[in-house]
């Protein structure tokens, strides 16, 4: 790791100067290299749907500030996540690995749970760690879900502080009324989620109403202590997972109703963290990112959000569930603009590694790809294939143009087929093996609606080949979620 790299330059200060000169000569060297990394603001949204923007089309949400993002910055239109569910989502997010090799995925429980003794194991290098062993503060706010006793918690894990809920905002229910009625009563009561301050339990409930705020003032007041940098942020909100809660100040303002308020709260929030930047001098040497760990909980009607013109949902392996409304932001470095190339939340890692000069460690398999040329526009990424797991097993990879999904099965919690295909392919509740797989042409075709195996059994073979390589790489490891 770079640690290792700035000490061997300090002990060179040292044996070549006198003891004053030297300590003065260590510190203008570190000033210097820290001055030339970049800090890093990764704003990940928990199950907001690709069409849940202004920028990805909504019509009635409003979201002004994201907007102003990517107009200054980059839409990305093709960025997908490592699992259409929190906790694989967010391993994968934050290891650069498909949750597979980290054992933070399972087909008997999808996430880890408040009676779970699991998490995230100590092997496991976090963009935190990573960029903390090259001279980075860093920070962790909101919902963590990556194992809520330790070992596994963000202070294990790289981070240097950590304030926000351990996992969904959603667990711990202790009252028997539906979601519904006890969001429209702001009863955060009947969740017994504990809010914590790094490892201690500093309010339980939580006060939900608040969350956003809270988490909002927590980010802007590490920006301004971290300022003289370089830091990485990771604001995980947790919201608009359901429950809905949203604070005073963002009741009743929004056209599409509760769910338009709380994403308008999270896009003031975003606004929030941006006008800080400028303010402290920060903005051009600051890369933000916005993204979600998910698309929209279909079950939960209009609480949940949209995939827009993407099929399926939070939980399945059509586009809607893994492919996230994404926007950079770094003014003066990015190229403006949309980009359409495949990236995903597993790239973050090994991009900001070359971005800040951090080592990559060799010792383990890497799933993302350094995308700095898609960043800049000056080249393409290694990328060209998206692995697309539910639960612990490959449902469906994308390569270039086409996608095959080898099994198939309805969203999360659905009862029923997702009705937006038309004409509708019907895709049963239970798993099913598709033979031959179903195969679409995701750019010309996004909204998967027209199968076209039978007029690309070629595509199939090559697409079939890349499923039987990847699974022959997989070493079995610890399952975290079944502890
Ligand atoms: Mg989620």
């Amino acid at each position: 790791m770079n640690s290792f790299n700035t000490k061997s330059i300090a002990l060179a200060g040292l044996l070549s100067f006198g003891f004053a000169g030297q300590q003065n000569a260590v510190a203008a060297e570190t000033e210097n290299e820290n001055a030339s990394k970049p800090n890093f603001i990764v704003i990940f949204a928990d199950d907001l749907g690709y069409g849940d923007l202004g920028i990805f089309g909504h019509p009635t949400i409003k979201t002004p500030h994201l907007d102003k993002m990517a107009a200054e910055g980059q839409k990305w239109t093709s960025f997908y996540v490592a699992a259409p569910v929190c906790t694989p989502s967010r391993a994968g997010l934050l290891t650069g690995r498909l949750p597979i090799r980290s054992g933070m995925c399972s087909d008997k429980r999808r996430v880890l749970f408040p009676d779970s003794n699991g998490g995230l194991p100590q092997s496991e290098i976090t963009i935190a760690k990573a960029l903390k062993g090259n001279g980075y503060a860093t920070a962790a706010v909101g919902k963590w879900h990556l194992g809520h006793k330790s070992p596994h918690l963000p202070t294990d894990h790289g981070f240097d502080s950590y304030y926000g809920i351990p996992y969904s905002n959603d667990m711990d229910k202790v009252e028997k009324t539906d979601h519904f009625t006890l969001a429209d009563n702001e009863r955060y009561q009947a969740y017994n989620v504990p809010l914590m301050r790094d490892k201690e339990i500093i309010e339980r409930p939580a006060d939900q109403r608040t969350i956003t705020k809270r988490y909002t003032e927590e980010a802007v007041s590490k920006i301004k202590s971290l300022k003289d940098g370089p830091f990485f942020i990771y604001l995980a909100h947790s919201l608009p997972h359901i429950p809905l809660f949203r604070s005073e100040e963002f009741k009743d303002v929004s056209l599409a109703g509760f769910y338009g308020d709380v994403i308008e709260e999270i896009d003031w929030s975003v606004g929030q963290i941006l006008k800080t930047l400028k303010e402290e001098g920060l903005d051009e040497n600051t890369l933000v990112i916005f993204t979600s760990d998910n698309g929209p909980w279909h079950t939960f009607k209009t609480h949940g959000g949209t995939a827009g013109l993407l099929r399926g949902a939070k939980g399945g392996t059509f586009e809607g569930g893994m492919r996230e409304p994404t926007v950079f932001r770094w003014p003066g470095k990015l190229k403006k603009g949309v980009v359409m190339d495949m990236a995903t939340t597993m790239d973050l890692l090994p991009t900001f590694c070359k971005l800040s000069g951090t080592e990559l460690p060799d010792d383990r398999v890497f799933d993302g790809f350094d995308i700095s040329p898609l960043m800049f526009g000056t080249g393409k990424s290694e990328r060209d294939l998206v692995i697309y797991y539910r639960g612990a097993q490959v449902y469906a990879i994308r390569k270039g143009d086409y996608k095959a999904h080898f099994i198939t099965q309805n969203e999360y919690g659905s009862q029923t087929a997702h009705p937006i295909t038309n004409p509708p392919t019907e895709i049963k509740n239970a798993r099913t093996v598709e033979n031959p797989p179903l195969l679409y042409n995701v750019n010309i075709d996004p909204s998967e609606k027209f199968n076209i195996a039978e007029e690309h059994p070629e595509v199939i073979a090559e697409i079939r080949k890349v499923l039987e390589e990847h699974l022959a790489g997989i070493e079995p490891v610890e399952n975290q979620l079944e502890k």
